[in-house]
């Protein structure tokens, strides 16, 4: 296979501290890759300012205008680190490359492994998922969180390895099929995991965050989450459906035994004790199903708004 234009999308949120070390870092990777004639000399850096509120973006431009090969594009506001990937992985595809890799701003994420997602490549692989070798980078409760979640996905047949990441490279065939989805909410480790194209993996060593700290907190973890869920499978709406079945079927048979023993030995209990509990826990299951209902309407509604994923404000090319 012919040497690829590789670019490398990097999505920045407050990442004043990481920058101009990041670009320096990589450009080091890319630099050693042209010289074992692996990519072509033009590959490029492409950072998505994700609506950061510090000198971020300050930091892009002045790195464009020292040095073309670093392009950017900046966000109008936060959109969240899922749509600026997509961003990125859209803005490459519309400025030319052969293979994309994307990579962590603070860089966790050991940047020497691009070479190995880059021999994938020319090996035919369209693409190439970076699997962690351990989380002790992670804090205790992010790393049984993490784990939590990969499990339920597997679950719903999401066939996702438990230590992905966001690090992979894919090919310009794979970023065609993904202009096909048009989705608001497209959970990228779950779609490029089941395009179904020829995928690889490479292990990679995480290192401690550069600079700064991390820019997610529970509650953008648990969106992430949640959205990679309802955008991704049904079965939770299925579960519901063979719940209440089953608990209907558990309700005849534990009325009739009572009937029967009203009828034919007359000693029917009542105890307002069971009586509570069991209201409280038939209805808090009631209420986590609707949630769950609900969860799949808040995202069909979201979806059939067909607003754009994310607004540009400005773009470097
Ligand atoms: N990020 C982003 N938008 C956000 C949050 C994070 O673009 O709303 C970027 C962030 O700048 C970094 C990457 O996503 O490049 C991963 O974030 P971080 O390193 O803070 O996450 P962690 O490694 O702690 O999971
Ligand atoms: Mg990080």
């Amino acid at each position: 296979m012919e040497k690829p234009l590789l670019a490398v999308v990097i999505p920045c949120f407050n990442e004043e501290l990481c920058i101009k070390e990041t670009v320096d870092k990589l450009f080091l990777v890319l630099n050693d890759l042209i010289s074992k004639n692996k990519i072509k000399p033009e590959s490029y850096l492409y950072l998505v300012d994700d609506g950061s509120k510090d000198s971020t973006w300050d930091i892009i431009s002045e790195l464009h205008n020292t040095n073309p090969l670093v392009k950017g594009l900046k966000f109008v506001k936060n959109f969240g680190n899922q749509k600026a990937l997509i961003a990125g992985l859209e803005a490459v595809k519309v400025l030319g490359c052969d293979c994309v890799v994307t990579i962590d701003a603070d860089l966790q994420q050991d940047e020497w492994s691009i070479e190995k997602f880059i021999d994938k490549y020319l090996d035919g692989f369209d693409i190439v998922s970076g699997i962690r070798n351990n989380r002790k980078s992670d804090s205790f409760f992010k790393k049984y969180t993490a784990l939590a979640f990969y499990k339920v996905m597997n679950l719903l047949g999401a066939h996702i390895p438990v230590n992905h990441s966001d690090y992979r490279l894919v090919s310009k065939h794979a970023l065609d099929i993904m202009s096909q989805f048009p989705e608001r909410y497209l959970f990228l480790r779950g779609f490029f995991n089941d395009v179904g194209l020829k995928t690889a993996n490479v292990n990679f060593d995480v290192k401690p965050r550069m600079h700064g700290e991390s820019k997610f907190n529970f509650a953008s973890l648990s969106i992430l989450a949640l959205n990679g869920i309802t955008s991704y499978s049904v079965v939770p709406l299925r579960l519901v459906s063979i719940l209440g079945f089953s608990m209907t079927i558990i309700g005849i048979i534990l009325g009739s035994i009572a009937v029967c023993n009203k009828i034919f030995f007359a000693n029917f209990q009542h105890d307002w004790a069971i009586d509570l509990i069991m209201n409280c826990f038939f209805g808090g299951i009631e209420l986590f199903c609707l949630g769950t209902i609900a969860e799949y309407i808040g995202q069909i509604f979201l979806e059939v708004k067909g607003r754009p994923r994310y607004i540009k404000d400005t773009e470097l090319k």
